[in-house]
């Protein structure tokens, strides 16, 4: 079985940063990550 997998997305520099699982339902992912082109934990959102 396939997991689906979603881009998490730096919303300072638009950078994708991660890929996670996608998670069920249609609530849309916003984690609080490092960036490493920030430099800094800066909130990052679910992209496809
Ligand atoms: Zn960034």
């Amino acid at each position: 079985m396939a997991t689906k997998k979603v881009g998490l997305e730096c919303s300072k520099c638009g950078a994708r940063n991660y890929t996670v699982p996608a998670p069920r339902g249609d609530k849309r992912l916003e984690i609080r990550k490092f960036c490493k082109h920030c430099k800094m934990y800066t909130l990052h959102r679910e992209t496809r």
